[in-house]
């Protein structure tokens, strides 16, 4: 049977340990499949498949059958709503990260303010990229709602914090449309979400009022933009 490996869930309270964890998930990006949540084991799973004969952590990975994902939803990022990214995004990009940008994006990467941690694998180097104001992240373009990692080079590119969180309100499974309507925390630890499927409008619909937070950040960008514009014209005239 097929195998995948699927990223441990983070241990509460213990940052040094989740960001070595997030550190060695970063050097598998090229393989990840995506994040899915699975009913039947109650939890989500940050799914990679990379080829046979790469190394693998075992201490932050494990490896579950394929067969794990039968009736598993795949959390969806619908395009339109990029709340994550404009507003208290707190993406961050590990120094492993950085190392594989083009030299003109790592430089900028490398102005933003860092933070260097000792983790169980040795010192790891973050720097924030969520220094823009209210916190929005400094690649995210505001006028076209896009990341410009993703787009310049590919969804891999993009921070491993950010391919792997989800507010888990959208999802998909077999080729259908689906949207959280509540979950719940069970006796055992486990997480019971529950899905309902929708039809393609009504997905839309709903990212696009999700995206209310970034058109009305938007608004605000262009005032003020157009506020600088106004003193630079008077001041030359
Ligand atoms: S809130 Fe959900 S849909 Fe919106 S950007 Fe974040 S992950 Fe994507
Ligand atoms: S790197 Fe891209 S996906 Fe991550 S927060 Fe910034 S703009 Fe959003």
């Amino acid at each position: 049977m097929a195998k995948i490996w699927v990223l441990k869930e983070p241990r509460k309270r213990d940052r040094a340990w989740n960001i070595y964890a997030l550190r060695e998930a970063a050097r598998l990006k090229r393989w990840f499949k995506g994040v899915y949540y699975s009913p039947r084991l109650g939890r989500l799973l940050a799914v990679f498949k990379p080829t046979p004969g790469t190394h693998i952590n075992q201490l932050v990975f494990e490896e579950l059958g394929e067969s794990a994902l039968r009736d598993a939803y795949r959390m969806e990022c619908p395009s339109g709503c990029n709340r994550c990214c404009v507003i208290h995004s707190g993406a961050f990009m590990l120094d492993v990260e950085v190392r594989m940008l083009p030299q003109e994006l790592r430089e900028i990467v490398e102005r933003q303010p860092r933070e260097r941690i000792r983790t169980p694998g040795g010192k790891v180097t973050i720097y924030r990229l969520d220094t823009e104001p209210m916190g929005r992240c400094i690649f995210f373009d505001v006028e076209r709602g896009r990341c410009l990692l993703e787009e310049k080079l590919g969804k891999s590119s993009k921070p491993i914090v950010c391919l792997l969180t989800y507010c888990t309100v959208f999802a998909s499974r077999g080729g259908k449309r689906y949207v959280k309507t509540g979950y719940r925390v069970l006796p055992d630890g486990r997480v019971e979400m529950n899905y309902r499927e929708v039809s393609e409008k009504e997905w839309r619909a709903m990212a696009q009022r999700m995206g209310s937070v970034w058109r009305r950040y938007r608004r605000i960008h262009r005032a003020l933009a157009s506020d600088v514009e106004g003193v630079g014209d008077r001041k030359e005239s």
